[in-house]
């Protein structure tokens, strides 16, 4: 508990770089586990899906003892960050309870987008930063040009970067040794009052609420009554603690320390990231810069396929946000769906994290409605006239959606009034829309050359503003580095599968928001024998509106089953048709052609539709099978 004897770090790196593997190889070196509890598989992502798609969702940290060349045994503390843009304020409170990070970069891959990104919020925190070439047992390993990289893109000092590999084994101690050499320890007086950060919280079913944090000045202890700060609640520590990574229970953390506390709380929603925890009765003066509430920013539907799983989904909602009070949801309902909900995320990664963790840990079969970002609607007039109207097709049909509960609202510069709209069934009469706002990012995209091309046209595309190109790196670790403004709406739209998909998987992306603009966005709307379907509604930039209107027609048109008489499917944006496609009316005698012509095909069919009656839809006296829907979302 000598201050000057600790350490507190993370590790920077992009995804597959090693970072998990690495984490635990420090932790076997330092005698935390045996190898034979190390080849469970990596223990710092315990859950399953984490280990699968190798990303780390929630930090944990773990308290390392390390005994240096100087004879004295250190206390490193490492703290493992999300591995995902998405949870960009949790990995910045992660790095603002530390004084240095490892930089960890694959020998063969060199410097990618994440591994930037990280790295300057990193920088921005004062950190030191010791630089980790791994896989250096990799034949395409290349550590001189990738410590070129790290000099030339970056602008730190590589010459001491430490070669390892995470796998074999390779390099282990010189790190834990440049880590006590080279990152500065922590300062803190431990007879101030107490000041320490929330830096991270989840549920544990034994021991309810675990929280994570950094004590920046003074000492919690067992039994101390603290105040959270911004939330404005006071609890009773009743245990405190650190991982290594199994628990074990301390009488105290003090200034300097990380560690975990538990005080009988039941929800995570209770505790937010960022928040400062001080002493009750002796509180601190100032609370800890940059506590920031997050907000969901990406919404979308989520309904069951079969209507009898509503109130399961609803139970295994409350239980993912247990561990995550980040996403959101309420009741929806639609005409075309059903009941169901509509969930805020922090990202599309988020969302399908959530989205799996619903199909695969609680075994349901979800529809997902178009992803959508929070659109800000500055109206024209008061509140009362711009909500009731605007459903011009709606006409004898459910409402779409219940009102959403969390909208904002504020006052816009002409005197009108600003929506913040999740939910493209609930955008108001265009008419009574003086404005649209949408949200924008600043993306940074690395690519080999060859894909150059295909990446700009991509870009240029979904409405993006190019803001540089440059090249880095040399020989065969030359890429070209893109920056681009994006509305983050063409984004959730796919935008990160066709990336992967037409540079094969090589180009590296990542993004921060940097605000709402105005943009030309309409809402389009789908109707099927004249009539509204709610679930398919989407707001849209004006000038795609027309190819995304035709490619759902289209689409319906397949999957919709012929009727007895003709059948208009349009895409209309307010009254105006823009795109249309008519299925043309089947002759008696061939009906038993009209599922696609196989006899026993068709029985199925029918006896799908008896099983279900809920899962046929009428619209306008047709009849169309809920797969339709299915289907025409998700083909996107
Ligand atoms: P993370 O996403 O940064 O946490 O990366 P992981 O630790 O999950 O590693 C990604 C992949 O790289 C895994 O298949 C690891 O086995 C592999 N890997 C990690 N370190 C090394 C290394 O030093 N050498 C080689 N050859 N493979 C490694
Ligand atoms: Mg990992």
């Amino acid at each position: 508990d000598d201050i000057s004897r600790i350490r507190n770090f993370s590790i920077i790196a992009h995804i597959d770089h090693g970072k998990s593997t690495l984490a635990d190889r420090l932790i076997l070196a330092t005698g935390g586990l045996s190898e034979r509890e190390m080849t469970h598989g990596q223990v710092l992502d315990n859950m399953e899906i984490e280990q699968e798609r190798g990303i780390t969702i929630k930090a944990q940290t773990v308290r390392l003892n390390w005994k240096a060349a100087d004879g004295e045994t250190y206390e490193l503390n490492l703290m493992d960050t999300p591995g995902h843009v998405d949870f960009a304020y949790e990995v910045s409170r992660s790095l603002a309870a530390c004084e240095g990070a490892l930089l960890v970069v694959d020998a063969a891959q060199g410097v990618e987008a994440q591994t930037l990104a990280n790295v300057y919020q990193s920088i921005e925190h004062d950190h030191e930063i010791v630089p980790v070439i791994n896989k250096i047992d990799l034949p395409a390993a290349d550590p001189e040009g990738v410590k070129q990289e790290i000099e030339e893109i970056i602008g730190l000092d590589a010459s001491q970067a430490v070669l390892a590999s995470a796998k074999s084994g390779i390099g282990i101690p010189d790190i834990l040794q440049a880590i006590v050499d080279r990152i500065p320890p922590p300062k803190g007086d431990r007879t101030a009052p107490l000041k320490a950060m929330l830096v991270d919280s989840w549920y544990d079913p034994y021991l309810g609420v675990v929280i994570l944090v950094r004590v920046i000045e003074g000492v919690l202890k067992k039994g101390q009554q603290v105040k959270f700060m911004a939330a404005g609640t006071t609890h009773l520590v009743d245990r405190v603690g650190c991982m290594r990574p199994k628990i074990e229970q301390l009488p105290e953390l003090a200034a300097g320390e990380i560690g975990f506390i538990t005080a009988q709380i039941k929800e995570v929603a209770e505790t937010r990231v960022g928040d400062t925890i001080t002493d009750a009765k002796r509180p601190t003066a100032t609370a800890l810069p940059g506590f920031k509430e997050v907000q969901p920013v990406v919404f979308c539907g989520l309904f069951p396929v079969d209507a009898a799983d509503f109130e399961k989904l609803r139970e295994s909602l409350y239980k993912l946000r247990l561990n995550d009070a980040s996403f959101s949801f309420e009741t929806e309902s639609s005409a075309a769906l059903g009941f169901g909900f509509r969930c805020g995320f922090l990202g599309l990664l988020h969302l399908e994290i959530i989205q799996e963790r619903l199909t695969r840990e609680y075994d349901l079969d979800l529809i997902t409605t178009a992803p959508s970002v929070v659109y800000r609607m500055h109206l024209t007039r008061s509140k009362k006239d711009a909500t009731s109207g605007g459903r011009s097709f709606e006409t004898g049909l459910r409402r779409g959606s219940v009102p959403p509960q969390d909208e904002r609202e504020g006052e816009s510069g002409s005197g009108g009034q600003i929506i913040e709209l999740h939910n493209p069934a609930d955008m108001p009469d265009p008419n009574r829309i003086e404005m649209i706002e949408e949200p924008w990012i600043s993306a940074t995209i690395y690519t080999p050359d060859e894909y150059l091309g295909a990446i700009l046209k991509l870009c240029q595309d979904r409405r993006g503003i190019q803001k540089g190109l440059t090249y880095v790196g040399s020989g065969s670790h030359q890429r070209a580095q893109l920056t681009y403004e994006l509305p983050l709406n063409e984004v959730v739209f796919d935008f990160y599968d066709r990336l992967k998909s037409i540079s094969r998987g090589y180009a590296s992306f990542d993004y921060e928001q940097i605000g709402h603009r105005e943009g030309d966005l309409v809402k389009m709307s789908i109707l099927v024998n004249e009539e509204l379907v709610d679930a398919l509604s989407m707001i849209t930039h004006r000038g795609t509106a027309e190819a995304r209107g035709r490619g759902m027609c289209e689409r319906l048109k397949e999957l919709i089953p012929r009727h007895l008489f003709k059948i208009p499917i349009q895409a209309a944006i307010g009254g105006k048709v823009i795109a249309r496609e008519t299925i043309s009316a089947m002759r008696k005698d061939v009906t038993a052609k009209c599922y696609g012509g196989d006899a026993t095909r068709k029985r199925k069919l029918l006896e799908k539709q008896k099983k279900g009656k809920a899962k046929m839809r009428e619209y306008g006296n047709v009849s169309i099978p809920q797969e339709a829907f299915i289907a025409a979302l998700r083909m996107g």
